[in-house]
């Protein structure tokens, strides 16, 4: 069974259908990426699952919890955690005191058991895991608000982990990224495949062919298609309606 279920998902906006029967899949380890022309319905789309915008019609499941009529917070208790593509750093913070206080959000009752001293001192080590994880050992003590946009970015996917998330939604994570960031974006995602399965919104064509196991084209609200790179890139309609533009 899959890990993620979307099925049927409809959301309008007056007259305009920004989704229109879409159902989409994401296995255990696996990315699968969502391409599209721009107004294609790509965020409304994970604004719909990560529970921002309310369904007009359709199921969601994750891990055999049914999420559709969960609240934001509570989806991402049930382990669906989303990085936006507005950066969402407190960006008068140290980089430190952002991922502690990821940390310390999601810890829930984890520490209850520990004295103060203690579950500060694991706290800290959460916070520390998830600077190593992504690349941010060196920059702790930065403000985050200061940091180049791409380490930014970074902060952004680790206060994402903090959630311990078993898929994790990545909105455009290389916008503005000039190409050493880009690359270095991918190589976290690759290594983050560990961790979550991804569900993975990106116009750099060359990162999603590099990364996706599956991907499905949106267009005008509708999934076009979905399969691997190969097949994506040999569809007439994808190369008419995405790729030739
Ligand atoms: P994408 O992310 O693929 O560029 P969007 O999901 O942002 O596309 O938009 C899909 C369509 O829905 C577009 O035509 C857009 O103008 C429209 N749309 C998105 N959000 C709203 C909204 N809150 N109110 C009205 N129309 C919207
Ligand atoms: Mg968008």
């Amino acid at each position: 069974m899959s890990l993620f279920q979307a099925q049927g998902l409809v959301k309008r906006f007056g007259g305009l259908v920004a989704t229109d029967n879409v159902s989409i899949a994401v296995e255990p380890g696996e990315i699968h990426a969502l391409i599209g022309p721009n107004g294609a319905g790509k965020s409304t789309l994970v604004n719909l699952i990560s529970g921002l915008l309310p369904l007009d019609a359709g199921r969601l499941e994750l891990d055999g919890v049914e999420l559709t009529a969960l609240p934001p917070h509570q989806r991402v208790r049930a382990g669906l955690s989303r990085c936006f593509q507005v950066t969402s750093v407190f960006r008068g913070d140290s980089v430190r005191s952002n991922l502690l206080l990821a940390a310390q959000a999601h810890a829930g009752s984890s520490f209850r058991f520990l004295s103060r001293r203690a579950g500060e001192q694991a706290l800290m080590e959460t916070a520390l895991g998830l600077a190593e994880k992504v690349g941010l050992s060196d920059v702790l003590d930065r403000t985050a608000g200061t940091l180049p946009h791409g380490v930014q970015r970074k902060l952004d996917v680790a206060l994402a982990l903090a959630a311990r998330p078993k898929l994790l939604l990545l909105d455009e994570p290389m916008a503005g990224m000039g190409p050493e960031d880009s690359l270095q974006m991918v190589a976290l995602i690759e290594k983050l495949r560990a961790e979550a399965a991804i569900l993975l919104i990106e116009h750099d064509m060359d990162a999603v062919f590099q990364l996706a196991d599956r991907i499905s084209v949106l267009v005008y609200g509708k999934v076009l298609t979905s399969g691997d790179a190969e097949h994506v890139k040999g569809h007439p309609e994808v190369q008419a309606v995405y790729l030739g533009t």
